[in-house]
């Protein structure tokens, strides 16, 4: 397909996401793992403590095609949805990252991607980009510093692996939009405005939020105050807790997370992004009704107790702009460039 009839079909694509007021979409796990060592997130400290996963570390692709049909065929995704190939862990790990890509466009699925920037995927020459809608980069800071306080990894080979990607994903026809999640702690507030202008520079857009304790049983620790001392001080030293404790609930009249799949490598479907309680193989539900039921009571007592909206982001007008589907002007002028780019090696 030449790189025009690309653009219209990702124009159309983007088109039917917005238009639409409810979106079928599907999470899918590919990865298990994670290089990174996040003491506030469940995987991070499972890695910093040693601990392994009893799952396999990947998704093979058969068996992600298979997922992918079954969610089809039973309408827990459509075409104005959202297949996501992430639930936390590093995807870019994933040694076929670019053949579960290859599936998700043969699918004709809208896809969403999101990497803690430490991996170069490899890109085949002939590798097409054009049906992901969207490819987020989080950080956990701008600096070395703060780099070996959470993630642990090379800060320096992250901005510039981030760097390389926005140029070889556009390169491959990617039309849809960038975005740079930036974690918020206490010790890296004087590096929003650097991370900011570099977001721009890159094209990218800049979602700035407060980390929180992305584990559910900790979070509850936490509201409960059984929080060891130890894990305790850490949160007082690094996060905004009192921002996600204090502020009002919003009005508790659902939540949009219960009616997305999150199978994981194995297919079992967990709870939501914030839940990993498994609720059964998404092959032994016909429906999203049927998933929904089996979510119903975790689900209850969860918007009973928690502002699941943790994440929300700071610069709250973005959000809405993007989820309302305003086009900046930034963002047309990237979508024509990518247009008229050409491949390099
Ligand atoms: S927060 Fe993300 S990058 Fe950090 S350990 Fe968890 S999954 Fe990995
Ligand atoms: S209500 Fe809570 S547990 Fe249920 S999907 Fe939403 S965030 Fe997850």
């Amino acid at each position: 397909m030449t790189q025009f009839r690309k653009a219209c079909a990702a124009a159309k694509r983007f088109w039917k996401y917005w238009k639409a007021k409810k979106h079928r979409s599907i999470y899918v796990g590919i990865a298990d793992v994670c290089n990174a060592k996040c003491y506030y997130c469940q995987k991070g400290y499972d890695n910093l403590q040693q601990v392994r996963s009893t799952k396999k570390p990947f998704m093979e692709v058969g068996f992600f095609e298979k997922l992918v049909r079954h969610c089809k065929a039973a309408h827990f995704l459509d075409e104005t949805g959202v297949l996501g190939l992430y639930s936390w862990n590093e995807s870019f790990l994933h040694p076929e990252l670019t053949k579960i890509i290859d599936v998700g466009t043969r699918e004709h699925c809208l896809m969403s991607l999101a990497s803690n920037g430490s991996i170069r995927p490899k890109l085949p020459e002939n590798f097409d980009a054009s049906a992901i809608g969207n490819i987020s980069f989080s950080l956990c800071g701008f600096s070395q510093a703060s780099y070996d306080k959470i993630h642990q990894l090379d800060f320096h080979q992250i901005r510039s692996n981030i760097e390389w990607m926005v140029r070889a994903f556009r390169q491959h026809g990617f039309f849809g939009f960038l975005l740079l999640r930036f974690h918020i702690y206490q010790f890296n507030v004087s590096e929003i405005e650097p991370a900011r202008r570099w977001a721009k520079s890159l094209g990218m857009q800049f979602a700035p939020y407060y980390a929180y304790i992305n584990d559910p049983q900790k979070s509850w620790q936490y509201l409960q105050q059984t929080l060891p001392v130890e894990y305790l001080t850490r949160v007082s030293k690094d996060l905004f807790m009192g921002y996600h404790l204090y502020r009002s609930k919003k009005v508790m009249n659902g939540c949009d997370r219960i009616a997305v799949a999150w199978p994981d490598v194995e297919g079992n479907c967990k709870v939501c992004c914030m839940n990993n309680t498994s609720i059964g193989s998404i092959f032994d539900f016909s429906s999203p009704e049927e998933m929904m039921r089996a979510k119903q009571a975790i689900c209850q007592q969860c918007l009973a107790t928690f502002d699941f909206n943790m994440w929300d982001e700071i610069n709250d007008d973005d959000w809405k702009k993007r989820r309302a589907g305003k086009l900046s002007f930034s963002y047309v002028s990237q979508f024509l460039k990518t247009c008229f780019l050409k491949k390099t090696r």
